[in-house]
């Protein structure tokens, strides 16, 4: 039984939480059993929790304070969510500290490189006047634009090198890469959309694989490589 604590949404003003049933059904076809981590929980059992945990899947959401990253906020930095925040950090240092295979999704990309040192573009297109649109208004699964998954990559072995479509739907991007971090995909505009370092094992992607695979297949392959990563998963990455 190959366990995976996955972060979640949260709205601190009706005080609830809540997760995309697209990353549980990804991670249990992968071979894994998610586990649902809210952010009302305190850092402190979350870690806790984590300890009996194999793997941590970071999701989508909104955006990092911008004080974890040495900066003020900027004029169109939008809602931030405090107690994700430090929940996340806290998960994050402990998973780090355990060797425990991580895989940051969106927003999870971005806390995950601030809280390895790295920083945020607090606004794309306040920040950056050559980028391409990553706010895209189309289905979910839709290929927005595409993305260059540089050569020999843990991301190139698991979907191949070279240009694919994705979607895409961020306003901050990750700018200055964490120590101990590599970027393995960019955008044609050059944004970053994955980094990556092989041990411990991590993988974080800028765009929603969730939303994609049903539609488009090998996206399942991340979460694939995640589970069979974190000990488990039956299938073709399971050894
Ligand atoms: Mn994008």
């Amino acid at each position: 039984m190959t366990l995976i604590a996955v972060t979640s949404m949260h709205n601190y003003k009706d005080h609830r939480s809540s997760l995309s049933d697209n990353y549980i059904e990804a991670l249990e076809l992968a071979g894994g059993i998610p586990v649902i981590l809210p952010p009302s929980l305190s850092p402190e059992a979350s870690v806790q929790a984590l300890k009996k945990m194999d793997g941590l899947l970071l999701s989508g959401g909104p955006d990092l304070s911008p004080l974890y990253f040495g900066q003020q906020p900027q004029p169109h930095l939008r809602s931030i969510d405090a107690l994700r925040d430090q929940q996340e950090i806290a998960l994050i240092k402990a998973a780090r500290e355990q060797g425990m295979p991580i895989f940051a999704i969106c927003r999870g990309i971005q806390v995950l490189n601030a809280v390895l040192g790295g920083t945020i573009t607090q606004h794309i297109d306040e920040t950056l006047p050559g980028a391409i649109q990553h706010s895209q208004k189309a289905p979910q699964w839709h290929r927005h634009h595409h993305i260059t998954i540089k050569s020999e990559t843990m991301l190139a072995s698991i979907l191949g090198e070279g240009t694919i479509g994705v979607n895409s739907y961020h306003h901050q991007v990750v700018d200055k890469v964490a120590p101990g971090l590599m970027v393995s995909a960019v955008a044609p505009d050059g944004l970053v959309e994955a980094v990556e370092c092989a041990s411990p094992w991590t993988l974080a992607v800028q765009w929603h694989p969730e939303m994609m695979w049903r539609r488009h297949g090998e996206f399942l392959r991340l979460f694939e490589a995640f589970v069979t990563a974190c000990g488990g998963g039956d299938n073709e990455y399971a050894s």
